[in-house]
């Protein structure tokens, strides 16, 4: 069977590998000159440090177990680093506190008041069993089971904020809980932090293009389904491109960005691999050098930090906005001369997960073309695990449909 996969990014990948396993004839058409859609490495510029900086620094967790054997079909399974879940973070006045999933750990949090630490692990119990009400956001359910307005602040924000994507109080409850229960209450080792130790492009889309060799189109993008000679397609790009080729009504899905800005300073300024702030911009900071090169006499000087779910900062100009970050990392972490910086916006990086959002499945009107992408409707948060495994079901959906027309 002759299969087009439309859109290569993680979801058109992992559709892509698995139809080639199943012996099929597969061509990726992509828009862009490289794979990885929403994974990528940025197009080098003069002036860049060693290696250039990504996108968007990308994290996954110990339960993303499709991602990981992605990795390792591609070859690519030595390029992270996977840790134990242990979240440094800075305070106002530059205190550190490291989140752990420990109960001592918690107990020992200092960014909050010790009444608020000890809810903390007896809410996070009742996120096992707790029901949401239908349009409820996290924040509303996590302060019905116990929380306080400070502990949703400094402490579930600073996890759930860069996880969905948006902050506890903006997104829909079922999406929090399936974090909580999958990340913090599932088996051990579910909350490990996995960190990319190489420029993202080349350990996704440059390595999945090896592996798939001259089955990929670049610079290919899709007009019309119907230009397509195939027997059956998966069309695995983003909402609104995707219902523009289906045919179908544009879903009524609103995008969450994520505004990166990369900064290379004088002298090293971060003493760990990553780090939150409360109360910044800079949700997120991580050691680029430290996490790229391995070794400690790079570390804290290539930081790449990162702001989720804020759309205002999309307005703010490169030069301001550069100055406003640094100016938050020197305040806490002490001052430094800038040498370089790279602003990376990305206005639809995932989808807003807010209560009451409908994301359609794996079928279309058709049965011979299969939807797919991190957005669609696989139970996980529009994360590289969602993309993943929408993918691997829009295979398997093809390879079902067809075999019962073949068999019917
Ligand atoms: C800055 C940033 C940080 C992120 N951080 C994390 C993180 O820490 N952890 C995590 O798990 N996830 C993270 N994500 C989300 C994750 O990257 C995405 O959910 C996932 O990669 C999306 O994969 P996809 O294949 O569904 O879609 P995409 O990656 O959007 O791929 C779709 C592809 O289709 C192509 N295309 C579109 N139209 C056409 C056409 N007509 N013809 C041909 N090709 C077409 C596009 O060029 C694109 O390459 C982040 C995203 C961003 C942007």
């Amino acid at each position: 069977m002759n299969v087009a996969v439309v859109g290569g990014g993680l979801a058109g990948l992992a559709a892509a590998l698995d139809l080639v396993d199943a012996g099929h004839a597969v061509t990726v058409y992509e828009a862009r000159p490289t794979l990885g859609g929403a994974v990528q490495t940025l197009p080098e510029r003069e002036g860049d440090p060693e290696p250039p900086p990504d996108n968007g620094q990308h994290i996954a967790l110990g339960c993303f177990t499709e991602y990981v054997r992605f990795l390792e079909r591609i070859g690519e399974g030595d390029a992270y680093l996977r840790m134990p879940l242990a979240l440094p973070v800075l305070d106002e006045d530059g205190r550190f506190a490291t989140i752990r999933p420990r109960l001592a750990s918690l107990l020992r949090y200092r960014h909050l008041r010790i009444s608020d630490r000890m809810r903390i692990p007896m809410v996070t119990a009742r996120c096992r069993n707790a029901r949401a009400t239908p349009g409820e956001t996290f924040g509303s359910l996590l302060r019905r089971l116990g929380a306080s307005d400070a502990s949703i602040d400094r402490f579930w924000d600073v996890f759930i904020r860069p996880a969905l994507n948006l902050r506890c109080d903006e997104v829909d409850a079922d999406a929090g809980l399936f974090t909580v229960r999958t990340a913090l209450l599932g088996p051990r080792g579910n909350s490990d932090l996995i960190l990319p130790t190489k420029p993202l492009g080349w350990m996704h889309g440059d390595a999945a293009h090896r592996v798939l060799g001259d089955r990929v189109r670049l610079d290919h993008r899709v007009g019309s389904l119907e230009e397509l000679d195939a027997d059956a397609i998966v069309v695995a790009v983003p909402p609104r491109e995707s219902a523009r080729l289906l045919g179908e009504p544009e879903p009524s899905l609103e995008d969450s960005p994520i505004v990166s800005v990369h900064l290379l300073f004088d002298r090293p300024l971060l003493g760990a691999k990553l780090a939150a702030l409360l109360g910044s911009d800079s949700h997120w900071v991580f050691d680029r050098g430290l996490l790229t090169k391995g070794d400690e006499s790079n570390a804290g000087w290539y930081l790449t930090v990162v702001s989720s779910g804020v759309p205002e900062l999309l307005d703010v100009r490169g030069r301001e906005l550069v100055e406003r970050i640094a100016g938050q990392l020197t305040e806490r972490l002490g001052g430094a001369e800038l040498l370089w910086s790279r602003v990376s916006r990305e206005p639809y990086a995932t989808i807003a997960l807010r209560p009451g959002v409908e994301r359609p499945g794996v079928e279309t009107s058709r049965p011979n073309v299969a939807r797919a992408g991190s957005w669609t409707d696989t139970g996980w948060p529009a994360t590289m695990e969602s993309a993943i495994r929408s993918g691997r079901r829009a295979a398997q959906h093809i390879l079902s449909s067809t075999s019962a027309r073949v068999t019917a």
